[in-house]
């Protein structure tokens, strides 16, 4: 049968070719996957800037960068959705819709349709509409993973809070069986759904025939008015029979091994609030994306909830064991598990907040300061929808409702960094005397606990606060008379974002060129950026940027007081102006001369 005649040495390998053929098919296997991924995360555009100057992407590994606030404005321009298109259920799955996870593809006949009902929550829900409420997702733990939990069936039982309001039929019932096919039914207490005064006919008596039915036991509460989702869940854990609360925003999808994950967590300790890694349900084509795991949850001098590059202990950690739970100064606030008499004994949540914000701030730094911790378990992964927006109205104004609640969050649990807090954002500064937090002050005294300083300090040491300890101002470069400035681009995770650059100084109250510089000789800004030059010695003037924070070396400074020059700390190079045309407006280090536009000015401004 040998009809093909090859020549001499390629006749001899011919044994080789299945296997020389099994590794090409692998490789292209791999690059097809990894294709998909990055088309699945390219859906979203690459920047949404959001109209009071908040920002968040989707990069191109499906790292979602930053967690922002609400704010009204929509994007989509489009006719408006009827009266009954809100108020109808939708629900129309199609066999193998969003399968594995996948994107949902809408034909380009039903693009205006698609539009239309984009509205209403704010996310595809003609898609979302689409895919059946037991749709199958990939498992991206680490095989590690699903060994760890054959204990499971000693783990506390818990129940599951899902509050709502006007969430689509297809979303809110997708987390309620995403629940219901992967968790151990041992260790389901119940579930709870706390409807927050909706107003779709379909999430009334439908929803309660439909829930009568579901395999776990299933009830709703309802508020007639709208109470928000901070007294909502409150509203919840009241009721809740479980030893531990389990709390899921309305559009999540939990994956295999999620609960255990989480539970293991609280049974070896009571006192660890432990959220899964939140992975991103996209909200254009429902593809179930992987978030980048080398996250933590902290936030920005304006108090918005942030991920940041892990560092110092907690990466130290991950790299012996990336399964154990690792802490985070806070947490996203929509998905965690509780000990059910922890939490109630730390206070539960702030009852004078109100609908949406702050709250998971609040937690963080009251479960922290209090004797606590909050970690997140890389065992556990759950999807949730991002949105660009808020579907929602907001009695009471947006502004208003954010800042009262993290004005409660700093006048409560931040000491001398409230009046950081409010001396640099004015809005909230306003409205503090309006608060009266009274009783949370009984409730930190009553547990005596630890101030702000010690939870900067301790758990969250890489921050970019100020602090007695280092320098906060400006930087004024002495030759030219201008001040280092943020750039007003935003920094993706890791990437450098541009060339460090001096612009004409500016008033006290301007965060855009305040800077901290640390003992380490970091010199840092708002968001956990950084001034960072190579290290290596060349001949010449190297350029300097702005990125990420790292920790290493190579964003750490010196500032001679005498000479007021800013040396880099391992080549002992002067930060300096750039005179050559290829670097433009941007700083460089080079040789120090002693030359005027290496000399700076350390100005300090006022912080508390
Ligand atoms: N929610 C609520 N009442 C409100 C606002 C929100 O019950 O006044 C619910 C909402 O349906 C969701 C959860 O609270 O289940 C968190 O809100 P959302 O998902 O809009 O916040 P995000 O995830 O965007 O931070
Ligand atoms: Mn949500």
């Amino acid at each position: 049968m040998n009809s093909i005649m090859l020549p001499g040495p390629l006749r001899r390998c011919k044994r080789i070719y299945p296997v020389i053929l099994f590794f090409v098919s692998i490789v292209i296997i791999i690059l097809y996957r990894l294709n998909q991924l990055n088309k699945n995360a390219q859906i979203h555009p690459k920047h949404i800037y959001r109209s009071n100057n908040q920002e968040e992407y989707v990069d191109k590994n499906g790292i979602r960068v930053v967690v922002g606030h609400y704010v009204g404005n929509p994007i989509h321009k489009i006719p408006n959705a009827t009266y009954d298109m809100i108020n109808t259920n939708n629900f129309d799955p199609r066999p193998g819709a969003g399968k594995n996870g996948n994107p949902v593809v809408i034909e380009p006949k039903d693009l205006l349709k698609m539009q239309q009902y984009f509205q209403i929550n704010r996310f595809n829900l003609l898609a979302s509409d689409r895919i059946p409420l037991n749709r199958s997702l990939p498992d991206f733990r680490r095989k590690k993973c699903t060994t760890l939990f054959e204990d499971y069936p000693s783990y506390p039982k818990t129940s599951i809070i899902v509050v709502f309001h006007n969430e689509a039929w297809s979303t809110l019932l997708r987390t309620v069986w995403s629940v219901i096919n992967r968790s151990p039914p041992e260790l389901l207490e119940e579930i709870i759904l706390v409807d927050d005064a909706s107003e779709r006919e379909f999430l009334r008596k439908p929803l309660e025939d439909y829930i009568s039915t579901l395999p776990v036991p299933t009830k709703i509460l309802r508020s007639k008015t709208r109470i928000g989702l901070i007294k909502a869940r409150l509203k919840g854990a009241l009721v809740a029979k479980g030893p531990v609360l389990t709390f899921l925003d309305a559009h999540c999808e939990c994956t295999t091994g999620w609960l255990e994950a989480l539970l293991s967590v609280i049974k070896s300790d009571r006192t660890a609030v432990v959220c899964p890694v939140i992975d991103i349900i996209n909200d254009d084509s429902f593809a179930y994306v992987k978030s980048f795991e080398l996250h933590w949850g902290a936030f920005n001098w304006n108090l918005q909830f942030r991920w940041y590059t892990l560092g110092g202990r907690e990466l130290k950690q991950r790299k012996v064991d990336a399964t154990q739970p690792f802490n985070t100064p806070t947490m996203a606030g929509g998905l965690f598990a509780i000990d059910r008499q922890y939490f109630f004994e730390m206070g539960a949540y702030d009852d004078g907040m109100n609908i949406w914000g702050g709250e998971n701030l609040e937690m963080s730094f009251r479960i922290w300061q209090c004797g606590g911790k909050v970690q997140i378990a890389p065992c556990s992964r759950v999807g949730h929808l991002f949105r660009k927006s808020s579907p929602y109205s907001f009695p009471g104004g947006i502004n208003k409702t954010l800042f009262s609640n993290l004005a409660r969050v700093a006048l409560v649990w931040m000491d001398e960094w409230a009046k950081f807090y409010f001396k640099f954002n004015e809005p909230a500064g306003k409205i503090k005397e309006e608060q009266n937090v009274t009783s949370r002050l009984e409730l930190r005294k009553k547990h005596q606990c630890k101030g702000f300083e010690w939870y900067l300090d301790n758990v969250w040491p890489q921050h970019f606060f100020p602090k007695d300890d280092r320098f906060f101002g400006r930087i004024r470069n002495l030759g030219e008379n201008k001040c280092l400035i943020k750039p007003q681009k935003k920094v993706v995770s890791n990437q450098p974002m541009g060339i460090a650059k001096l612009e004409t100084c500016l008033g006290d109250d301007l965060t855009l060129e305040m800077f901290v510089m640390t003992p380490d000789g970091f010199v840092m800004t708002d968001d956990s950026i950084c001034l960072d030059a190579p290290e290596k010695v060349v001949l010449g003037p190297s350029k300097v940027r702005i990125m990420a924070c790292s920790g290493y070396n190579r964003q750490k400074w010196i500032y001679d007081a005498e000479t007021q020059e800013i040396l880099h700390l391992t080549n002992r190079k002067c930060l300096d102006i750039s005179d050559s045309a290829t670097f433009t407006d941007g700083l460089v280090t080079t040789n120090c001369t002693g030359r005027r536009t290496q000399k700076w000015a350390l100005e300090r401004v006022a912080w508390k």
